[in-house]
């Protein structure tokens, strides 16, 4: 196959929203779900299973729930991921992403949509002024480099 760049994320993440349905109903994974997750990400599912485990996630989302900004925290690094856009601050996104074109995503972005699955994510409303704080806080983080 040689798919589109631009192609494959569109299908994996297509494919984690029917798991996302499919999980609701059963509460897990079926064996075939991992394969395929394994198939589209590679490492990074297994490093964003593990980085699940100790990170915490919080979606911010406006009131309407027009908007939704996630936030991944660890001991060592924080992360902004926008509601439906693939990209991340991290390195390795900005490497493989990117530059390589060898991975559709990275670990944080992975363990945000796994987060959602499982419920493994602490919701807060903000208005948009904040919203807007928080744009500008990822704009600051681009310019810094
Ligand atoms: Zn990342």
């Amino acid at each position: 196959m040689n798919l589109e760049p631009s192609f494959v994320p569109n299908l994996a993440f297509d494919y984690l929203k029917e798991v996302e349905i499919s999980y609701s109903v059963t509460g897990c994974f079926s064996e075939q779900d991992l394969e395929v997750f394994h198939s589209f990400f590679g490492e990074h599912l297994v490093d964003a299973t593990e980085l699940l485990e100790k990170c915490k996630i919080i979606k911010y989302s406006l009131t309407d729930n027009s908007r939704s900004i996630f936030k991944i925290i660890t001991k060592h690094e924080q992360y902004s991921i926008f509601d439906n856009i693939n990209f991340c601050n991290c390195s390795i996104f900005r490497l493989q992403v990117l530059e390589l074109r060898n991975a559709i995503t990275c670990k944080h972005i992975l363990a945000v949509k796994l987060g959602e699955i499982t419920g493994h994510v602490v919701k807060e409303t903000i208005t948009g002024s904040q919203l807007v704080d928080f744009l500008n806080e990822q704009l600051n983080c681009l310019d810094g480099e």
